[in-house]
């Protein structure tokens, strides 16, 4: 048995496997069946606000058919939060378009509202309004949903919600992955709950979950052979891989509440130290999915990020951003330094719902010890 202690590692809640016994009883092994409808269902309880959900293969998809629907193509602009992880901004390539990154602000690290006015601005005064904008809540932490809005009805532009990593955080009560013209969420292995790998788009009707679901299955017309009219996608879910994300759904407040205590241990078993955590500004609720720290320097966070790795525990940097990144560097940007700083001085730490009291404890003893 490994006794390496992971930043975020999937987490089986003992009744998944009751659903892929079905999936398999029943003989719905492929992209469609019971579990698919019945994941789905739930996912719509869950969330509220009378959204409709299409499962899909992965959150990238989830965020390139969002584009595709939204019309983005060749040529286009869209804006995306430059401190994410790489999938929020790689299918804004996939359709041709370019992507605009805007920085973060330091009350919640994602996408600064004010870098955001004068990016919009400024690229309709260059003669092209952006398409669509796409915020994250990164980490669990929810964007300042408010004033986003506000920019989107301004200009007439809408926000596809990067809640990947922010199932089952909320903003006074209200779901993260609901405020947006279209919701994305990831079940890949490190997130909250997992299928192994898939995806889920959340939107506003009946209608445009169709649509989705229409390009994510071959994009086939209505004919008894095959009939196609537009590019079509191969980005449904598995109804094996459903099944495990149905007994994950069931067990997703225990993933919640322990990523959440986490969090607290680590504030409190850290707070004689120089170590800084993002707080949640007043009504924002995080899942905490990962528990990050600021360090006091780029130095400090190597030596203890090494020292850690040394240990067989591992850590992270905080996401690259990526105006910096050797393949979006070309594109437009809108920075203020928030994120270059934040990915300088910032670490995660090991998060896992399955991460054992004593693993914590072996974490902060090596933190405290810097
Ligand atoms: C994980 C993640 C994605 C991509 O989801 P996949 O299911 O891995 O394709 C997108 N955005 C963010 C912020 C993520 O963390």
């Amino acid at each position: 048995m490994s006794t390496k202690i992971w930043l975020s590692s999937p987490h089986m809640g003992g009744e998944e496997l009751k659903y892929v016994h079905e999936a398999f009883s029943t003989n719905w092994i492929a992209p469609l069946g019971p579990n698919v409808n019945a994941f789905e269902d739930s996912l719509q309880t869950y969330l509220g606000e009378n959204k409709e959900i299409a499962a899909l293969s992965s959150g990238t998809a989830a965020i390139h058919l969002a584009l595709i629907v939204l019309g983005v193509t060749s040529g286009d602009e869209v804006i995306c939060q430059s401190f994410t992880f790489s999938a929020s901004a790689n299918p804004i390539l996939y359709q041709g378009a370019t992507p605009v990154f805007v920085d973060s602000e330091l009350e919640t690290w994602n996408i600064c509202p004010k870098q955001l006015e004068i990016a919009i601005n400024d690229r309709i005064k260059k003669g092209k309004k952006p398409k669509a904008i796409i915020a994250v809540h990164l980490y669990g932490m929810p964007y300042n949903v408010t004033k986003i809005k506000a920019l989107s009805v301004k200009y007439d532009i809408p926000v596809i919600e990067d809640s990947a990593e922010a199932l089952g955080s909320a903003v006074n009560g209200q779901k993260c992955g609901t405020f947006g013209d279209f919701g994305v969420f990831s079940f890949n292995g490190n997130k909250i709950i997992t299928t192994s790998g898939g995806g889920a788009l959340v939107c506003n009707d009946v209608a445009t979950k169709q649509q989705a679901i229409f390009l994510a299955t071959q994009a086939r017309d209505e004919a008894p052979h095959y009939q196609h009219s537009k590019i079509g996608y191969n980005y449904r879910l598995s109804n094996v891989l459903a099944g495990i994300g149905r007994g994950q759904l069931e067990v997703l407040q225990d993933r919640i509440d322990k990523r959440r205590a986490n969090f607290n241990y680590y504030k409190e078993n850290l707070k004689d130290n120089n170590f800084q955590f993002l707080e949640a500004p007043e009504g924002y609720f995080s899942n905490r999915w990962l528990t990050c720290i600021l360090t006091p320097s780029f130095e400090m966070r190597e030596k203890i990020r090494v020292h850690l790795h040394t240990l067989g525990i591992e850590s992270r940097p905080l996401w690259k951003p990526m105006h910096t990144q050797p393949i979006f560097m070309k594109y437009p940007r809108y920075v203020n330094g928030v994120s270059e700083k934040l990915f300088e001085i910032g670490l995660c730490l090991p998060s896992g719902s399955n991460t054992t009291e004593n693993e914590l404890d072996s974490v902060v003893g090596v933190l405290n010890g810097f």
